[in-house]
């Protein structure tokens, strides 16, 4: 294993703390491939973005408009940061995901409305993607579409998966299956949210609350949750638990350029 990769783990090991994600960005820097000055800077300007306040982060001289930043006079960090973020963000985009996969946004873009927010979406913040969301069959793969080989024999072309990439390269926090809804029921004035098999024989697509049977090695069935938001949030512990633990064979190499083994 070479610095970067070891450093690359080391990232995504410890998703709060920022110095891993700067030691990576010096050693990608130190690399000097194409782009390599650009992503270290893109790394270490989240990194900063991300630890002003509130007040700065508000700062009402970005992100209002189309090149607002360049007419405000605001001399604070959140300016400054949002100003060289999006300088450097069109170098470093194609560096997150395959250019096939939908929007990729840096979170300043996100927050501040710039970005759209149809599925897919990838988030990037303090220079990994921190959340995706998509369809459980573009995260999870799916068998897709039925067609006759040479020989007449039915196949399937296999949507891969892209998740297990995506979770593999980046420290991410949060993954959403766009469509899925946990059931909802209030038994004895009590919220209860939870997510169920399919019937026998049935797919995962039939209801928003039915998950595929692999997930449910990561998330307890006969388990509820109080809000609907912990429920989602169990689902996107299980994805990203899912995910970790796939063979990488099947996906192409995505993400911060370094394969992960
Ligand atoms: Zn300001």
């Amino acid at each position: 294993m070479t610095d970067l990769e070891r450093l690359h783990r080391e990232a995504i090991a410890r998703p709060a703390e920022d110095l891993p994600r700067l030691l990576y960005a010096d050693a990608v820097e130190e690399r000097d491939r194409p782009g390599d000055a650009e992503l270290a800077a893109f790394v270490r300007v989240q990194c900063k973005y991300a630890r002003l306040g509130n007040y700065e982060r508000a700062c009402p001289f970005v992100g209002q408009g189309p090149q607002r930043w360049e007419v405000g006079n605001c001399s604070c960090q959140g300016r400054e940061c949002v100003r060289r973020e999006r300088e450097l963000w069109p170098i470093v985009r194609d560096r997150f995901l395959d250019k096939g996969w939908g929007p990729v946004v840096c979170e300043s873009a996100f927050a501040r409305g710039q970005a759209t927010t149809t599925a897919p979406l990838a988030i990037v913040r303090r220079g990994f993607i921190a959340e995706v969301r998509a369809p459980l069959a573009t995260l999870v793969g799916d068998r897709g579409e039925e067609y006759e080989t040479p020989d007449g024999e039915a196949s399937w072309r296999i949507l891969p998966a892209v998740l297990p990439a995506i979770a593999k390269s980046h420290p991410l926090e949060w993954a959403e299956a766009v469509g899925k809804r946990p059931q909802h029921q209030v038994i004895v004035a009590e919220n209860q949210f939870w997510w169920d098999w399919p019937p026998p024989g049935g797919s995962a697509d039939f209801a928003p609350h039915y998950l595929p049977p692999m997930l449910f090695e990561y998330l307890n069935a006969d388990e509820w949750y109080p809000t609907e938001h912990a429920a989602l949030a169990a689902l996107s512990r299980a994805l990203i638990a899912w995910a970790r633990a796939q063979p990488l064979s099947s996906s192409p190499a995505q993400g911060c350029e370094v394969a992960v083994g």
